[in-house]
């Protein structure tokens, strides 16, 4: 049994929180060779005889084994050339080659291959497994799953596999970008966790100390790991990928993605949703997440100096916010009406000034979490990942306005500068 359903099964009983966490993933296998076996794990798992495999041509070619493995399943295909960007199209193709009958899927890949799988099965209720082939997102075990739509970019709840297993051997062998866009989305994690405890200290949001420290513990332990990511190592990636389960099962159990996204991911967000409006395809998440948490570590840490402030009833020109948006205006109007710091009382901020900077000083520093980057071969600037600075930071301006979420970025508007 791995780590990992270890820790699912320990969160079985109702947690000093109050929530009875839970998780449909039930089976998890992380170790060397597991490609031969792919077959007789999902044998003993009950899934179908009649298996859909998902994949893309380059996690078809990485994965080489896995078909000889299913014999005596009937299999069919779904091979896409290649699949950067998950659309709606995609989930609409395979629901159709799914529904209605006896059958099984099987995805082999990472994010853009695996997203509309999970949605495909929500919607027709299958059976799903996937089989990893790079340690390069936190979504392997998530309930959720980022679709395109019409251009735009939204989350859509799905289901989580009941099937997951990471082969080390070709995890470890996956490209060195892939590896260190995985380690940019955990170092994200640091901001994540203080947004979360920030906005259940000012506003009383649901907070689980348990899921909290699943996830720090899983982030602490990558960090530590940080100049080996790019070495193909297969313990090394072993562990990457098993930080990467821990977070996404944190998602589940809290059914939101508090435990692993906060202000930087919102960022990210907004980027992708600009660029894919002007017909650019977006970087690996991880990249791009990696280069935004870095700015908010640098952006919290400045604020945790500060001994005292003066907060205030914000006063923001949201003729000029919508304008910002264009054709997203009507959603984000819905989204701040009200808007989120309507709960969060002026005086509460200065008086649990010194909490909020005890929060952030729990996390490692901007320069600690920079080091730890370079050292794992991420990028870390805002020009690595291609972006114009003035979009950049008209993104880190106006994304928390994208959410009806409290975050520390989102309570600039309330404090005196
Ligand atoms: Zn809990
Ligand atoms: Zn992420």
């Amino acid at each position: 049994m791995s780590n990992v359903m270890e820790i699912i099964r320990s969160f079985s009983k109702t947690c000093p929180c109050g929530v009875k966490h839970e998780t449909t993933v039930g089976d998890v296998r992380i170790a060397s060779g597991l490609v031969n076996s792919v077959g007789a794990i999902l044998r003993e798992n009950s899934f179908s005889d009649n298996i859909l495999l998902v994949a893309d041509k380059d996690t078809l070619k990485a994965s080489e084994g896995i078909v000889e493995s299913l014999k005596g399943f009937n299999i069919s295909y779904k091979i896409y050339d290649e699949i950067r960007v998950a659309e709606m199209k995609h989930v609409d193709e395979l629901e159709k080659m799914i529904k209605d009958k006896d059958i099984s899927v099987l995805s082999v890949g990472t994010g853009s291959v695996n997203d509309p799988c999970r949605l495909a099965c929500a919607r027709a209720d299958k059976k799903l497994a996937i089989f990893a082939t790079a340690p390069s997102m936190d979504g392997f075990a998530s309930y959720s799953s980022p679709i395109v739509d019409n251009g735009f970019k939204a989350s859509y709840p799905a289901k989580s596999p009941e099937v997951i297993i990471g082969d080390t051997k070709i995890l470890a062998n996956s490209p060195t970008y892939l590896k260190s866009a995985g380690f940019g989305d955990m170092i994200a994690k640091y901001v994540a966790l203080i947004d979360w405890q920030i906005s259940h200290l000012l506003i009383g949001e649901y907070y689980c100390e348990r899921v909290a420290k699943l996830t720090r513990d899983a982030l602490d332990t990558l960090v530590e790991m940080a100049d080996k990511v790019t070495v193909n190592d297969e313990e090394t990636a072993g562990k990457i990928f098993e930080s990467l389960l821990m977070t996404g099962i944190g998602m589940s159990f809290t059914q939101n993605s508090r435990p692993a996204s906060g202000c930087e991911h919102i960022i990210s967000h907004l980027l992708e949703c600009v660029e894919l409006r002007d017909g650019i395809i977006p970087n690996f998440h991880g990249e791009d997440i990696g280069v935004c948490t870095l700015e908010m570590l640098k952006l919290y840490g400045e604020l945790a100096k500060r001994e005292g402030i003066t907060a205030k009833r914000e006063n923001i020109d949201w003729e000029d916010v919508y304008s910002f948006y264009g054709e997203m205006a009507d959603d984000v109007r819905k989204l701040n009406n009200p808007t989120i710091t309507d709960k969060v009382d002026p005086v509460a901020l200065e008086e649990n000034w010194q909490k909020i900077r005890d929060i952030i000083n729990s996390v490692p520093s901007y320069e600690e979490c920079k080091a730890a980057m370079i050292k794992a071969g991420c990028k870390i600037t805002v020009s690595d990942i291609g972006k114009d600075e003035k979009l950049f930071s008209d993104c880190v301006k106006y994304s928390p306005y994208m959410r009806y979420r409290l975050t520390l970025l989102r309570l600039l508007t309330m404090i005196e500068m």
